[in-house]
């Protein structure tokens, strides 16, 4: 893992939710991306494969007739990690 872009002190990861502006319409939740932050304020999220992400997301909003607000989208990682990792849609009841 690289260090700060500002400080290059290293970054402390914790897992936590993603709003995600996939598009102009409402955002998209993304569950326990990894959330890289620096002691003086700098900070980024790492969301992995996001081609897969974008295809998941499109297939979810014209397959699944659920609000946006009640889906979610979560990242398992592969055998081989991030490389083969896909993304999973979660949808809550409304
Ligand atoms: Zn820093």
């Amino acid at each position: 893992m690289h260090g700060c872009f500002d400080c290059g002190k290293p970054l402390e990861a914790t897992k936590r939710d993603h709003l995600y502006g996939y598009d102009h319409g409402k955002k998209i939740l993304l569950r326990e991306v990894t959330f890289l932050a620096c002691t003086c304020g700098y900070y980024e999220i790492e969301i992995p494969r996001m081609g897969p992400l974008h295809e998941a997301i499109s297939q979810a909003l014209s397959v699944l007739h659920a609000k946006r607000e009640n889906l979610s989208f979560i990242f398992a990682p592969g055998d081989h990690g991030v490389r083969d990792g896909a993304w999973g849609v979660v949808v809550r009841g409304s």
